[in-house]
C-alpha cells in the first residue's frame, strides 16, 4: 500500500518513492548528552519510532540512524564541572537517553554513531571544503559561507540577505553573519578536549557532525532526515549546504519534522523545572508508557499542549485498554477490512489520533468477537508500541500496604464508614483492594 508523508521540503504530503525498493534509510538527529532527555525531545523520538515501525509494518527493509553529539560547548563545559573526562561524562548520559528509550518502548536505531568517532570523516568533509573555497579560515575557526552556497536555506524557505556583514558583536570571527563554524579552534578553556587537523587543531561544529554521520553510513542520498522543528533552521539547512557541497548530489529526499510540546502555553525548555523528564513522571507514580500514549493521542505536526491532567487521562486510558486485552480470550483471528482501514490510516502521513481511535471503537463494538478483537488490536500495537495486554508491574509503596492494615482495624470493628474512607484514600495513591479468602488484595488501578 502507498505511504503518504508531509515533506518539509515542499510543505505538501507527498507519496513515498524510496530510492530503493522495500527500502527505507533514515536519519534521525539525537541528543546532546549531557542532561536528562527533557519530554519535548522525547516526543520527537516517539515520532521517530512510530515512523520506522509504520515501515516495519508495511513490510519495507529500515536502516536508522541516530546520532549521539557527544562533544560541544555544553558537554565539554560540564565534564569538566564534575571533573570527569569528556567520555566519561558523555557515557553516563548515554546510558540514561538509552535507559528512556526502553522504558519508551523505542526500538534502538540500527546505528548510534557518536560525533567523536567519526572526526576523521568530518576533517575529510572540510577539507573538500576549503578547496572548492566555499569554506573559509578564520582566527577561531573554518567557516562555511553561505554566499557561495546555491540554493542555500530553500529547506526553511530563508530569505537571505547577502549584504548581511557579522557585525562587531558577533561572537565569532566570520564574514557573512549567517556563515556558521564547520570546526573551532583550540581554546584554553577546551582543556585536552582537542583534535589534530591540518588546518588547525580543534573540535568540531554541531552542523558538520550529522553531515559526516549520515554520508559514511547511510551514503550520498538518502530517503527521510527527521527531527524537530526546531532543527529546520539552521541545524538541518546547513546540513543540506555542507552536504551537497562535498557530494555535489542531492541529500535528503524527504524531510519530516515534529512539532513542539507546549507546557502552560510555553515552549518545553531544559531551564524551566516543571514535569520536564521521564524521571519526574515516573515519581509521580506514571508509568513511561502512559506518556508514550499520550503522544499517540496528537499528530506529530500539532502542537501539543502538555500538562499533568492530560498525562493523567492518558494513564487512565491506557490501563483501561490494556486490562481489556490481557483479559479477552486468545487465539482470535485478526479482522482484514479493520487491518486495511487501520493500514489506510497510519500510511496516511502517520495519523496515530484516527488509528487509536479505531482501536477504541473496535474495543466497544458489540459484534466482534473478544477473542477477534484482542487480535486485531494487538496486531494495531506493533506500531502503537503500547505493549497492550501486558499488566505493568508495579511497587505497592508502604504508605499503601499502612492503608490497607488501616482499613482491616477499622473493618474488624465494624467501622464501616471508616474503611469506606480508607478504600478511597488507596484508591487515591492508585491501587484497589479486593476482599478474598486469604484477606485483601492489593491491586494496580
Ligand atoms: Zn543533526
Amino acid at each position: 500500500m502507498e505511504i503518504y508523508l508531509h515533506n518539509t521540503l515542499t510543505r505538501q504530503k507527498e507519496k513515498f518513492i524510496p530510492i530503493r525498493d522495500n527500502e527505507v534509510k533514515m536519519y534521525h538527529c539525537g541528543p546532546t548528552i549531557y542532561d536528562h532527555p527533557h519530554i519535548g525531545n522525547l516526543r520527537t523520538l516517539i515520532f521517530g519510532d512510530i515512523l520506522r515501525r509504520v515501515f516495519e509494518f508495511n513490510n519495507f527493509k529500515v536502516i536508522q540512524v541516530m546520532n549521539l553529539t557527544d562533544v560541544d560547548d555544553k558537554t565539554i563545559k560540564n565534564s569538566q564541572k564534575e571533573g570527569v573526562s569528556l567520555y566519561d561524562f558523555t557515557y553516563k548520559y548515554e546510558k540514561i537517553f538509552r535507559d528512556n528509550m526502553e522504558e519508551l518502548n523505542i526500538k534502538t536505531p540500527h546505528h548510534m554513531p557518536r560525533a567523536t568517532e567519526y572526526i576523521d570523516e568530518i576533517i575529510i568533509m572540510i577539507e573538500k571544503m576549503l578547496e572548492n573555497e566555499i569554506a573559509y579560515k578564520s582566527d577561531d575557526g573554518i567557516y562555511f559561507s553561505i554566499e557561495k552556497s546555491e540554493g542555500y536555506g530553500v529547506l526553511a524557505q530563508l530569505k537571505i540577505d547577502h549584504s548581511e556583514k557579522a557585525t562587531s558583536e558577533d561572537e565569532y570571527d566570520k564574514e557573512n553573519a549567517h556563515d556558521f563554524a564547520l570546526w573551532k579552534f583550540t581554546k584554553p578553556e577546551d582543556g585536552e578536549n582537542v583534535w589534530v587537523a591540518p588546518f588547525g587543531d580543534g573540535r568540531p561544529g554541531w552542523h558538520i557532525e550529522c553531515s559526516a554521520m549520515s554520508l559514511k553510513i547511510l551514503g550520498e542520498t538518502f530517503d527521510i532526515h527527521t527531527g524537530g522543528e526546531d532543527l529546520i533552521f539552521p541545524h538541518h539547512t546547513n546540513e543540506i549546504a555542507q552536504s551537497e557541497a562535498v557530494t555535489h548530489k542531492h541529500f535528503v529526499n524527504y524531510w519530516m519534522h515534529a512539532a513542539f510540546m507546549n507546557a502552560s502555553g510555553e515552549k518545553m525548555s531544559k531551564s524551566k523545572g516543571n514535569f520536564s523528564t521521564l524521571e519526574t513522571i515516573k515519581e509521580g507514580g506514571l508509568s513511561p508508557l502512559d506518556f508514550r500514549y499520550l503522544m499517540l493521542t496528537a499528530h506529530y505536526k500539532t502542537k501539543l499542549e502538555f500538562s499533568n491532567d492530560s498525562l493523567v487521562a492518558s494513564a487512565q486510558a491506557r490501563k483501561k485498554i490494556n486490562r481489556a486485552i490481557a483479559e479477552f480470550p486468545d487465539f482470535g483471528s485478526v479482522q482484514k477490512d479493520l487491518l486495511n482501514i487501520f493500514i489506510e490510516m497510519i500510511n496516511d502521513d502517520l495519523n496515530m489520533p484516527e488509528a487509536m481511535a479505531l482501536a477504541w471503537k473496535i474495543l466497544k463494538d458489540e459484534n466482534i468477537l473478544e477473542a477477534d478483537k484482542k487480535a486485531t488490536i494487538l496486531e494495531f500495537d506493533k506500531v502503537f508500541g503500547l505493549k497492550l495486554g501486558e499488566i505493568d508491574q508495579v511497587e505497592i509503596p508502604q504508605k499503601v500496604y499502612a492503608l490497607v492494615d488501616a482499613r482491616e482495624v477499622a473493618r474488624n470493628e465494624k467501622d464501616w464508614e471508616e474503611a469506606d474512607r480508607y478504600r478511597d484514600e488507596i484508591q487515591q495513591e492508585g491501587f484497589i483492594v479486593k476482599d478474598t479468602a486469604n484477606g485483601p488484595q492489593i491491586l494496580p488501578l
